[in-house]
């Protein structure tokens, strides 16, 4: 007889963790969201997975990253072709550009390292970005590391297509049912409770509700995940920025130029914690960004911005991103929650621990 297990939450943390355990046919799979896929933070995500650029280079950090990285080098085909879906992805790379003021030793200490990992980056100087990226301002003397390997992906295309597939594997989804509590009194099973609807008990629970985690989890496990606020701009220009054929995301100072098709780019995204409480988009920290992001290509005044939007990453207070954790007094309620920057990245890796976790 197959498990039966209950995903709270279906952004890309849940929907990657339907998607690969429907893999298995030991598992009856019910994902629950109060909301549509991909409506909360991954509907605001950028989709830059900074795996082999991470700072992050030995533990449990570098091991999820390349970990992912390497998984979302098949999955989005996969995905694919299953589903005929187009999930619009970018393998041209990250330019990271570093200010003459950075610390390049750590930087060259970096490429050194993955050059051992088996893994590639490269140093550029001022003329070889000039010569590469003509788009970035003749003003800028500082240098730049090229991760060839790293990719973007939208989150938004890959989170259905996700859906999809799991869809077309027996998965079960239930959108727009909002999940109240979940109870774990049973050795062996939990029950989940919605509005004006029986609970359903299922073998096993998996929480990857973002910021609706807390409140969920808070009779089973203390897990406190704070929103960090993020805003972005789509900016719509006449032709390309640079040279068409190569369109690698730009990072500077922490601002991602995201090449989105048709002359469009994403800008972003502000990174802004709570103050007194309360989350409230900062106009000066959107004036930050374009400025940084205009600095550093200058064409980019020359667009009109389509939109603007903002969206709450999940944070976890005093314990490192992503947390992934087995609670409750049955320990059969698992969490992968908690993502913060990195949701998109760390997602395949996050999934994989899941499904060895039902497994141990
Ligand atoms: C502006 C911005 C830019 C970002 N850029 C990047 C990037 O470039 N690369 C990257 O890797 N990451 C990026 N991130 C971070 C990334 O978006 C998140 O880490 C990731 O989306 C988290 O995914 P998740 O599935 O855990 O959470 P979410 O996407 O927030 O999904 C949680 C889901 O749970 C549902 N839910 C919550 N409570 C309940 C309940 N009680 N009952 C039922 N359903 C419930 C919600 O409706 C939601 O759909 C960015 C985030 C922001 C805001």
């Amino acid at each position: 007889m197959s498990n039966s297990i209950s995903i709270i939450g279906c952004g890309i943390v849940g929907a990657t963790i339907a998607y690969e355990l429907s893999c298995s046919n030991e598992y009856t799979i019910d994902v629950y969201d109060r909301q549509q896929p991909a409506q909360a933070a991954t509907g605001a995500a950028l989709g830059v997975l900074m795996g082999i650029i991470s700072q992050k280079v030995k533990g449990r950090a570098w091991n999820l990253r390349k970990e992912s990285i390497l998984r979302y080098r098949s999955l989005i085909p996969e995905l694919e072709r299953v589903t005929g879906l187009k999930i619009s992805h970018n393998c041209q790379g990250i330019v990271k550009l570093l200010s003459p003021e950075e610390d390049l030793a750590k930087w060259e200490q970096l490429i050194t390292t993955r050059k051992q990992q088996e893994w590639q980056l490269e140093l550029w100087q001022a003329s070889q970005i000039a010569a590469q990226l003509p788009q970035i301002n003749p003003d800028f003397w500082g240098t730049a590391v090229y991760s060839p390997q790293d990719l973007q992906v939208d989150p938004v295309a890959l989170t259905n297509a996700l859906v999809m597939a799991a869809k077309m594997r027996g998965v079960n989804f239930h959108f727009d049912r909002s999940i109240e509590s979940i109870t774990a009194d049973s050795p062996d099973s939990c029950d989940i409770f919605t509005p004006d609807l029986p609970n359903v008990a299922s073998d096993w629970v998996i929480v990857t509700a973002g910021l609706g985690s807390t409140s969920l989890l808070s009779p089973h496990a203390p897990i406190e995940i704070q929103p960090v606020l993020g805003q972005a701009i789509q900016i719509r220009l006449a032709q390309p920025l640079g040279d068409a054929d190569f369109q690698p995301v730009i990072i500077k100072d922490d601002v991602n130029i995201v090449p989105c098709g048709a002359n469009e780019y994403w800008v972003g995204a502000t990174v802004e914690f709570p103050v007194d409480g309360l989350v409230e988009a900062q106009a000066e920290c959107l004036e930050r960004l374009e400025k940084i992001a205009t600095d550093a290509c200058p064409d980019l005044v020359k667009g009109t911005i389509v939109r603007t939007w903002q969206g709450l990453r999940p944070r976890p207070n005093h314990r490192p991103a992503p947390v992934i954790d087995r609670v409750g007094s049955n320990n059969r309620i698992l969490v992968a929650t908690g993502h913060y920057r990195n949701g998109i990245l760390l997602a395949p890796a996050s999934a994989r621990i899941i499904g060895e976790m039902l497994l141990a």
